[in-house]
């Protein structure tokens, strides 16, 4: 069949096989064209289909030569239904990986159960006997406990209303939009599903099974941004979550023998979680017309190149003073930012196109499901119901 978008508010229902196998490929050329890195070997990537995941997952590969195992929640195609862009994106991986050589393999299920971490320990005990490297970069709407209690995160603040300018990138309008704050029960979800308490649930059970290397490394994903965000991100209810992951980092550095956590702190990009806070798309889509004029302009595969080269295995791990990896550093450089704001406070309805790249929003949410990607032809017929090698 064809494959057209349909796209429903900050989803795309539909994926296209060929574009994401093509835009995955993009990324790993991207990734051997920037060169080797002397890092880990046996990486385990959980939410590996997507965004930074995906990305820290081909650097891993790619860059560093490392066998992966990536844990995934994406559902396959049929003959009528495409699959979620996740599971092409990660059939492509694992097709590109296995042509090269590379150990790659994937588990799909709900990365917060018991069972999945089992099948993961039983995998990496297996094929490997250890791990040197976890990447944690689940973003998650929603998470289910052992004991069934099912925890919903919201995008909320924690003050009073909070009102400010948004986008709505498809019709191309400005709007004002009210936040209303999270109730305490709303903010404790959040921290449930975003915080880090999965994530050391990982790393213990992982130690706990003997399936880590003695000096393995484990990173979370965070974000903080400019001020103008502060009240739906780092002062709502994720960035309490985001806190508490960064309480994570240290407890696990200091609890868990062996094992070195880290948070780093990465560049606001357009991404399915992203797209589905208010604010952050008109924030984005000014960053990035500031961005790409200043020539600083980074995507997910070349931040966390950047992660893998220069921050954690370039010679030392490297931190600011409150111990956070700083991938944000060019987002948050004072020159980047004074041009950010000097356009945010003269955007309008008139001068949109000329003070943020919608155009570039727009392709970046559409090359999300594989849409947009150069040189696919999106009239032929493509093979919606295709596999993950290792889950045939
Ligand atoms: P994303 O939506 O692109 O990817 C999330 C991944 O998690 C997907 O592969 C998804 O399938 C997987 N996932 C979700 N629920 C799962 C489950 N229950 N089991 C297994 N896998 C599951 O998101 P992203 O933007 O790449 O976010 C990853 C991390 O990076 C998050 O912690 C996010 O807060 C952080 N981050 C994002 C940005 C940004 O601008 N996008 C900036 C800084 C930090």
């Amino acid at each position: 069949m064809t494959v057209k978008p349909k796209i429903r508010g900050f989803i795309c229902t539909t994926a296209h096989p060929e574009g994401c196998r093509k835009i995955v490929k993009e990324q790993i050329d991207y990734v051997k064209g920037a060169g080797k890195v002397n890092g880990p070997k046996k990486v385990l990537v959980i939410g590996a289909s997507m965004g930074y995941g995906l990305a820290s997952r081909i650097s891993a590969a790619f860059g560093c030569g490392a066998s992966t195992i990536g844990v995934i929640f994406d559902k396959q195609g049929s003959e009528s239904k495409t699959a979620s862009a996740g599971w092409y994106n990660t059939a492509a991986f694992e097709e590109f990986a296995h042509a090269d050589g590379l150990y790659a393999k994937t588990i799909n299920g709900d990365a917060f159960s018991a069972d999945i971490k089992n099948q993961v320990i039983d995998l990496i005990k297996k094929d490997w006997g250890k791990a040197d490297m976890v990447v944690y970069s689940l973003a998650a709407p929603r998470r289910t406990c052992a004991d069934g209690t099912v925890y919903s995160s919201v995008l909320k603040t924690t003050g009073g209303d909070y009102t400010n300018r948004t986008i709505d990138v498809k019709n191309r309008k400005l709007s004002e939009v009210t936040i209303t704050p999270a109730t305490e029960d709303e903010v404790t979800a959040t921290i449930k599903v975003m915080g880090g308490e999965d994530w050391k649930e990982w790393i213990s059970a992982m130690k706990a099974a003997d399936v880590l290397e003695d000096g393995a490394v484990t990173v979370a994903y965070s974000y903080i941004g400019p001020e103008v965000t502060h009240p739906i991100y780092m002062d709502g209810s994720i960035g309490q979550a985001k806190k508490h992951l960064a309480a994570t980092a240290k407890e696990i550095s200091a609890e868990i023998s062996g094992v070195s956590a880290y948070v780093s702190v990465n560049k606001a990009l357009v991404t399915q979680s992203s797209s589905a806070i208010p604010v952050v798309p008109l924030y984005i889509s000014i960053l990035f017309k500031v961005m790409k004029e200043m020539n600083l302009h980074e995507g997910c595969i070349e931040q966390m190149y950047r992660l893998f080269a220069e921050k954690l295995f370039g010679g030392g791990v490297k931190v600011d003073g409150e111990g956070l990896i700083r991938l944000d550093d060019l987002e948050m450089r004072e020159d980047v930012q004074k041009n950010v704001m000097a356009l945010w406070d003269k955007i309008n309805e008139e001068n949109l196109g000329e003070c943020a790249d919608l155009d570039g929003y727009e392709r970046d949410f559409n090359r999300l499901f594989g849409f947009d990607a150069e040189g696919v032809d999106y009239e032929a017929d493509v093979k919606t119901d295709g596999g993950i090698d290792s889950l045939k």
